[in-house]
């Protein structure tokens, strides 16, 4: 545990003052914080390197590109799949954006798409878009009261409805809920379904084998797993994605133009049209490998240990309400503290120098099925320590006090 306790100390961001209170960061779901090692390899590119990739056939060039691919190889192995299978994106939502819009053409008035009631907007509104343009349906996979995923409704829907689409989030930024894909994979397979699997929040405190869980797609961003903002991934199945219709289209991506017409490469260049994100690709390297050094079952482990230690004491507040499910969840917890609303708490919290999530999180869908406003929302990672847990419950027990009277 110790071990882990010094890893705070690579996260530059921590160590700093918020209203002259010593900063806790409580907002992991929302964007990680980077490690050192990220901010100097994008510093190094900019400053030693930086140079277009798949271009020049000078050395900066070809560093720049062979760096860049290197990183595609990295993470394909963290995921353990084939690096031709993985495109590198702006973040989830266009991973999931392609998707969505790369099988519209094959959707028609009697196909369904079927998606969990727990889904973050990036994961409904593309499919919305594709069943106005397709004439397609959506279904909704159910939750329970808690909020809670009901798998055997769920399969029972994939079996009845036999979707087109399945597609369903591994874990709930909202809630932390780790929804159990797998079964869901299997149930949709055997039906023919596409599987879309949305790993934004799973992927740090997850570790997903691909291979093992054998969706057909999956996505993430990098920023929610130490990297750097406004890049993601999609991952997919060879023959999947490069049966998915292209989502935007220029240079590099082409195989052949003409004035008449273009023909495409295959993926993942068919998807990487323009000047791709180079450095925070290398900087996306960067926290891959930061990772990579560090055990995942001794960090899954401690990230727990955090989690309950927070969920006690939480529930240990007269009034406090906490959704979803507390048995299987990343670190995220969500709450309110009786009918009180989340923003007057979450602004309090501010002045104590505590960073947490407010809201509907981008799924008011969700929310207005556990029939209310929105919520707090602490969401943890390996960076967090006993002490920021006790520092937050003491600040929102005073919080409490001030707006209770
Ligand atoms: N899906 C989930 C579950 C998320 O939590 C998020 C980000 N909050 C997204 C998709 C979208 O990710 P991004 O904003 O990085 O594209």
């Amino acid at each position: 545990m110790n071990i882990i306790a010094e890893l705070r100390h690579d996260f530059p961001v921590l160590s700093q003052s918020i209203e002259g209170q010593p900063l806790i960061y409580l907002d992991s779901g929302a964007t990680s914080q980077k490690p050192q090692c990220v901010i100097d390899e994008i510093n190094d590119f900019y400053s030693k390197n930086n140079s277009n990739v798949h271009r020049g056939l000078h050395s900066l060039s070809e560093n720049a590109t062979s760096k860049y691919e290197y990183v595609r190889t990295q993470l394909a192995k963290f995921l353990s799949v084939n690096s031709k299978e993985v495109v590198w994106t702006s973040g989830a939502t266009e991973s999931l954006n392609i998707i969505a819009s790369g099988v519209t053409c094959d959707l028609n008035s009697q196909d369904i798409i079927l998606i969990s009631a727990l889904e973050h907007h990036a994961n409904i509104v593309p499919w919305q878009q594709a069943a106005q343009e397709s004439g397609a349906k959506i279904a909704i996979m159910p939750i329970n009261k808690q909020g809670i995923l009901d798998i055997p409704a769920a399969i029972a829907m994939i079996e009845d409805l036999k979707p087109k689409v399945m597609a369903c989030t591994h874990a709930s930024n909202t809630l932390g809920n780790i929804n159990p894909i797998a079964k869901l994979i299997d149930a949709a397979k055997k039906v023919n379904a596409i599987t879309v699997i949305d790993g934004a929040q799973a992927f740090l405190h997850l570790r997903p084998n691909l291979s093992q869980l054998d969706c057909d797609f999956y996505v993430g961003s990098a920023h929610k797993a130490l990297g750097p903002t406004g890049l993601g991934f999609l991952y997919g199945k060879f023959d999947k994605l490069n049966a998915l219709s292209v989502f935007k289209t220029g240079g590099e991506m082409i195989d052949k133009v003409t004035y008449e017409s273009s023909s495409y490469r295959e993926a993942p260049a068919k998807f990487e049209p323009g000047t791709p994100n180079i450095s925070g690709v290398l900087g996306f390297g960067a926290a891959i490998n930061y990772l990579n050094k560090l055990d995942p079952i001794v960090l899954h482990q401690y990230e727990q240990t955090l989690y309950s230690y927070c969920l006690n004491q939480l529930q240990a507040i007269d009034g406090i309400i906490i959704y979803g499910d507390t048995q299987n969840n990343i670190g995220t917890i969500s709450f309110n503290y009786r009918d009180e609303h989340h923003y007057d708490i979450a602004m309090l919290l501010n002045s104590y120098g505590i960073a947490l999530r407010s809201g509907h999180h981008c799924t008011q869908p969700l929310i207005a099925e556990l029939g209310i406003q929105g919520t707090l929302r602490v969401s943890l990672a390996f960076y967090n320590s006993h002490n920021d847990i006790d520092t937050f419950i003491t600040a929102l027990k005073s919080s409490i006090k001030l707006i209770a009277g």
